[in-house]
């Protein structure tokens, strides 16, 4: 019997293991998951957006605005890209690649840049990316987005995972409700299937 052929590529193994990561964010809005390999396609480290270790969850909050910047969520949050790099329990992540689900953000990008990883690859642009392109392109850490059809599966799954937020995954940026509010696709089968176009 011969092996299979149908396996699925390093590529597509790393950014499904960010996307199972971004699985367990407990942010309403926006999940993000990140996975650092090394040169040789071994597994360095995982994280996803959340709150710092003893801040919890259900005591923190979660709202992007409010009349004191405190009771947002963003003084709090910890993106998935520093999560991975701070969760790395090994030697170096000198050399490395990162996968994420989202486009870094420009903090995020300088902890990139200062832990020598040298290659990025995301899936979905974030709306706000210049200054970490800028800063990419500068110390020469490589920038790519990732398109293959065949992570669909993952985004199916994805995507009936977040039908209880009515979230749509074909907006700029995902997961953005605002956004999908104002959307023509913002009836969810309609999203669904929209989805599956895009695939
Ligand atoms: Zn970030």
């Amino acid at each position: 019997m011969d092996e299979r052929t149908d396996y699925i590529s390093w590529d597509q193994y790393f950014m499904g293991i960010a996307r199972l990561s971004a699985m367990r964010s407990k942010d309403p809005r926006t999940q993000v998951g990140a996975c650092i390999v090394d040169s040789k396609n071994r597994i360095l480290s995982v994280g996803y957006n959340g709150m710092p270790r003893g801040c919890k969850d259900s005591e923190f909050p979660w709202g992007r605005s409010a009349i004191d910047p405190n009771d947002t969520k963003y003084p709090y949050v910890v993106h998935a890209e520093m999560n991975a790099i701070l969760n790395f329990r090994g030697g170096t992540l000198e050399g490395g690649t990162l996968y994420v689900t989202m486009s870094p953000c420009c903090e995020c990008a300088k902890a990139i840049i200062q832990v020598g990883i040298r290659k990025v690859i995301y899936a979905d642009e974030w709306r706000d990316s210049e200054a970490t392109r800028r800063m990419f392109e500068a110390a020469g850490v490589e920038y790519v987005q990732y398109k293959d059809r065949k992570l669909g599966l993952i985004y199916k799954v994805d995507v009936l995972n977040s039908l209880y937020d009515a979230q749509c995954r074909t907006c700029e940026p995902p997961n953005d409700k605002d956004r999908c509010d104002l959307c023509p696709m913002n009836d969810i089968l309609a999203c669904i299937n929209k989805t599956e176009e895009v695939l």
